[in-house]
């Protein structure tokens, strides 16, 4: 077996631009996917429980400063009926995703989580932005299994000047995931690709970063400008960094999806929806063929599907659940890959090659 690319492979990787050798990587990111999470693809039902957010992202169209953006959030009974619709679907997980919505209280969401968990066999998983311990804490408790958090950037200056802290308090949404794994959670982060001012540099110490911190599930997809926000709408306001700027390509995405699955081979990657909206017709397939293995189809109610829009002319936002499950069936028929049963989760994964007597991966 090869071993894990280090810093400078993942460098130079990132800026390789002949097919014939790309193709070696995309050989080599498939055949690890293959061999240490099967050709299952796992499907995470998502739902986007409210599109209120009190932050400033410089980048998504649901920063608080957005103000020509109707607001919504979704009541317990709609976000069960959506859960609902996971389970009659076969799908082994539900997303509950949001703003940063201090409007959503932990009690009230413990509740939602601990009936889903109580009536369906589902996994819960949260991504719900930097709320306090005492909120994250609460909703483990409550049943929920993994939690998402993207670091977006493990440049710090750059992150800084993209996400604005809430109050004064600083951000540092490492320090965040290690409490979320204190805490018994899996653990999930990722990063945007193509953020203005983010380096091949850069790129190359967020995927080995995804090593040192051992996550379970690692999303990458590509910077899509907002017109309604600072990023969108002028660019140039940023530091650009010439030769040493990553561009937001559909591209630059597999590169980094593929390195990922070298650096965390049994790790879940899913093809996102960020790369399905730059190539509606066959990104989520190529992700999938390039070293992911999980997909998330939308569950969120129709009415509210268009107010999520984190950036414009997002993929499946008139398509039903119904739909979406049945055109993504036939995708995943199409390229010889089949939806995982269960909830595909990393632990389980592990601990069943255990006691098979097989060894962990530490790649
Ligand atoms: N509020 C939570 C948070 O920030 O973690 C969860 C929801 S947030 C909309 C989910 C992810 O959307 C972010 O982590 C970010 O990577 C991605 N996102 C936001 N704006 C984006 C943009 N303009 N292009 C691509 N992805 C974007
Ligand atoms: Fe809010 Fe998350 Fe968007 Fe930032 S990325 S504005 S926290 S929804």
């Amino acid at each position: 077996m090869n071993p894990a690319p280090d810093k400078t492979e993942i460098s130079g990787w990132l800026r390789e631009e002949n097919p014939e050798r790309l193709k070696e990587l995309w050989q080599r990111a498939d055949e690890t996917r293959r061999q240490h999470v099967s050709d299952a693809v796992h499907l995470r039902g998502l739902v986007e429980i409210s599109n209120f957010c009190a932050r400033q992202c410089a980048y998504c169209g649901l920063r608080a400063g957005n103000t020509n953006l109707t607001r919504y959030r979704m009541s317990a009974e709609e976000i069960f009926t959506a859960a609902q619709q996971a389970v009659n679907f076969a799908y082994g997980t539900v997303v509950l995703q949001a703003g940063e919505d201090y409007g959503i209280p932990a009690g009230w969401l413990a509740e939602i989580i601990q009936r889903i968990k109580g009536e369906t066999p589902l996994a819960v998983t949260l991504s719900l932005g930097e709320r306090p311990d005492g909120d994250l804490a609460a909703w483990r408790v409550a049943g929920a299994d993994r939690y998402l958090l993207r670091f977006e950037t493990s440049d710090r200056s750059l992150f800084d000047a993209i996400h604005p802290p809430l109050g004064n308090k600083q951000c540092d949404r490492i320090a965040i995931l290690r409490q979320l794994r204190e805490f018994g959670y899996e653990v999930g982060s990722g990063i945007m690709v193509g953020i203005p001012g983010q380096t091949y540099a850069s790129v190359a110490e967020d995927i080995a970063l995804f090593g040192e911190l051992d996550l379970d599930m690692i999303g990458i997809g590509p910077f899509i400008p907002h017109p309604a926000t600072p990023l969108g709408a002028d660019r140039g306001k940023f530091p650009a960094a010439g030769q040493e700027q990553v561009p937001n390509t559909e591209l630059m995405v597999y590169k980094a999806v593929a390195l990922t699955r070298l650096v965390r081979p049994d790790a879940n990657i899913p093809a996102t929806t960020a790369l399905a909206t730059i190539n509606k017709k066959n990104g989520r397939e190529l992700g999938l063929q390039r070293g992911a293995n999980v997909f998330m189809p939308n569950l969120t109610p129709l009415k509210y599907r268009r107010l999520y829009e984190i950036y414009p002319a997002k993929a499946c936002i008139t398509e039903t659940g119904e739909t979406c499950n049945g055109c993504l069936t036939a995708r995943l028929h199409a390229i010889g890959r089949h939806a995982g049963r269960g909830a595909g989760s990393r632990l389980d994964r592990r601990i069943a090659a255990l006691s098979a007597g097989k060894e962990l991966c530490h790649a």
